[in-house]
This record gives C-alpha cells, structure tokens and sequence, in this order.
C-alpha cells in the first residue's frame, strides 16, 4: 500500500491521516483538521489523489529548548513535555508538545527538534498577542 502522506494545510500538516470509505468511494481524510481528499472507486488512487496535494517545505529547525506553557491560567511553568506516536496509516512517528497542566497541545511534527519548534512558536504568538 502506497504510503499517505501528511495533510498538506500547512497550518495543519499532521500525520494523523486516514483512508475512509463511505457511499461515494474512498477518500483520505486527516483526523486533526478534517481536510479530506478527492473521492475515487480505488483505494490506491485515492492515496495518489491526496498525496498529490502540494506541501509546502518544511523549514529547518534547530534545537531549541522548550518554552514554558502560556496557555491556561497557571503559572507552573514546568508542566510540558514531550509526546510522541505512531501513525499505523503511514506508519511514521509523530512528535508534539503538550500542557499536562492546561492541556494545550502543539502542532505535530516529524521529530523532536519539530515539534518543539512547533511549540515554541506558538507559545511566541501566544506572549506577542498579550502585549
Ligand atoms: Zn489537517
Ligand atoms: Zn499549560
């Protein structure tokens, strides 16, 4: 079976991807942001069909530490780690940073080093917009 690749909405881009069936034929849909693909009869065509969506390049991250939780309404800065799973669809592993505290959840990326970039990122816009 061909490999599904990620969702290709790049504020999405998660691997947790699925092929789906239902009266109109099969289809990939993504789990997270529920963008789904074009129908076909074929199972194999309607991976092609998804996988043929352009991706944007993801940018090169380098090692960053992870940025304390700005979510929530707490101030214990120490309750984020690190979370990971595999994908059976595709069968990658997926990476991303969460609150145990507040239950934020980052975007999923394709290593570490990703996910915290993620992260991070997010936890930055998060301190702009309270400025
Ligand atoms: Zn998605
Ligand atoms: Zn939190």
């Amino acid at each position: 079976m061909t490999e599904i690749k990620p969702c290709p909405f790049p504020s999405c881009g998660s691997g947790s991807v699925a092929l789906g069936f239902d009266l109109d034929g099969y289809y990939v849909e993504c789990d997270e942001c529920g963008a789904r693909g074009p129908y076909s009869r074929d199972k194999i065509e309607a991976v092609e069909l998804w996988n043929q969506a352009i991706r944007p390049a993801r940018p090169e991250r380098t090692a960053e530490t992870i940025l304390r939780c700005v979510f929530g309404s707490s101030t214990n800065g120490s309750s984020v780690e690190i979370r990971s799973t595999l994908n059976k669809a595709s069968k990658t592993v997926w990476y991303w940073v969460e609150c145990v505290e507040c239950g934020a959840v980052g975007m999923s990326g394709q290593s570490e080093v990703e996910a915290i970039g993620l992260w991070n990122d997010l936890v930055r816009e998060a301190i702009k917009g309270n400025e």
